[in-house]
């Protein structure tokens, strides 16, 4: 029988939120292995002494086969699973939209509940086929405290962290969309050699800045990289920050994943006004740390994403000062044609601006491929992310399509 409760009823409203609350069950995903064995003897539902070999069990089941359903267990007798579904959740957040871009790119709009007092709140996650690899960009935050004047994102307040069973939520529902969890839910069920994956690379470089999130992005990288799981190598695994300086060490220690560095310009005053966390962590202590990343080498370098703003930082004065400001630390330098957005002050640089600037640091012995804008169609290229609170209103979508055929920002 399905019940709906009228919750904008005052007199029902303190007993319908009761019962939601209720409902809200703790996830397991999310936890470590030593955190999921806890929480199944907190529950009061497992004996110490076979907590961690209960545990092992579910992080197969969560991590390889990728199931969302306690009933799926078949190797947990149903007592057990029983018990688990009454104190636990595994469910995958609400997909709000699935759009699909003339080139393939594909972009989620995903609901998470609420988290406390707050409200749900919803995030968007790309995915980006290429030749030989799948890309998926994952988002850390809701919003972003930083303001970078040439971001959407940035003109979106912060609403809040996304915790660790969010982000790793982006991944397994891509993986379950694109078919790299197929037949989990029989035993017999195939698993996806790691060649053979739709995913096979993620970036933090969604919505958010992942190193004011350090915490819940550690532990999610954690275990998507684990090897007996969803197994990505950290390699596969690229940070992208605006320059958070404190926490770009700790990314190295504790994570250990690649790091991408959003430079975007080479001289302090500009940068203070493009990426505003300059002011407090400019250039020379921002290239100190990078210089000091741990394992850097010619075959680990970080990248250095540089956006194309026409008029702005495009000069090749600046491709000069860029080569001259990178010396010495094994980088590569991934230049970004604006994105345009509703709104935007900037403009992307022309085509022939572009390839004078990477024909120059070619020369000068870097590789510096021009990233192409994917998903602009459905608004999923790097920096137009943004969500529910203040998502496009169609009139400002229809003035980004006539941008677009006007040629600007191309
Ligand atoms: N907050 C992190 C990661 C998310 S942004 C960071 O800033 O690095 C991912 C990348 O997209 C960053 O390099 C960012 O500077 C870039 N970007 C933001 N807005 C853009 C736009 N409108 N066009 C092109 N790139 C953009
Ligand atoms: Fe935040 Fe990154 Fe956008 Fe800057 S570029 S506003 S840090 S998401």
């Amino acid at each position: 029988m399905v019940v709906s409760l009228d919750l904008s009823d005052p007199a029902t409203r303190p007993q319908a939120q009761g019962v939601a609350r209720a409902m809200e069950k703790p996830t397991l995903i999310g936890l470590t292995r030593g955190e999921l064995a806890g929480a199944l003897t907190q529950a009061g539902i497992v004996q110490d002494r076979q907590a961690r070999m209960r545990a092992a069990q579910i992080w197969h089941w969560l991590y390889i086969r990728g199931v969302s359903d306690f009933a799926a267990m078949t190797n947990i007798g149903k007592e057990l699973r029983a018990a688990l579904a009454v104190h636990f959740s595994i469910a995958r957040p609400e997909i709000v939209e699935e759009q699909v871009s003339g080139d393939g790119t594909r972009k989620w709009l995903l609901r998470f509940p609420p988290r406390g007092a707050g409200r749900p709140v919803e995030v968007e996650t790309v995915y980006i086929p290429e030749e030989g690899r799948g890309t998926l960009c994952i988002s850390s935050q809701v919003g972003c405290t930083l303001t970078c004047s040439f971001c959407h994102t940035g003109t979106q307040k912060l609403v809040r962290n996304l915790t660790a069973e969010e982000i790793l939520s982006q991944l397994l529902i891509a993986r379950d969309r694109l078919g790299d969890f197929p037949d989990a839910d029989t035993p017999q069920g195939a698993i996806v050699p790691l060649e053979g994956r739709k995913v096979s690379n993620i970036v933090m470089m969604g919505m958010g800045e992942p190193l004011y999130n350090f915490d819940h992005v550690k532990q999610a990288l954690l275990i998507a990289s684990d090897g007996d799981g969803l197994a990505l190598s950290k390699r596969r695994i690229t940070l992208s920050t605006s320059g958070v300086v404190p926490n770009i060490q700790r990314t190295g220690e504790e994570i250990g994943c690649m790091l991408a560095i959003s430079l975007h310009a080479v001289r302090d005053e500009l940068r203070d006004e493009l990426v505003p966390v300059n002011k407090k962590y400019p250039l020379a202590e921002l290239l100190d740390a990078c210089r000091a990343y741990p394992g850097l080498s010619n075959a680990r370098r970080i990248t250095f994403e540089y956006v194309m703003l026409k008029g702005v930082n495009d000069s090749l004065a600046d491709a000069r000062e860029l080569v001259r400001l990178l010396k010495g630390i094994p980088a590569k330098i991934n230049l970004i044609p604006f994105n345009p957005w509703p709104g935007s002050a900037y403009r992307c640089s022309d085509w022939e601006t572009i390839e004078a600037f990477a024909d120059f640091i070619n020369a000068n012995g870097y590789a510096s491929p021009i990233r192409t804008p994917r998903g602009r169609d459905i608004l999923a290229a790097c920096g137009q992310l943004k969500s529910e609170s203040e998502r496009l209103r169609k009139t400002e979508r229809l003035a980004l399509e006539a941008m677009m055929i006007a040629g600007h920002g191309e």
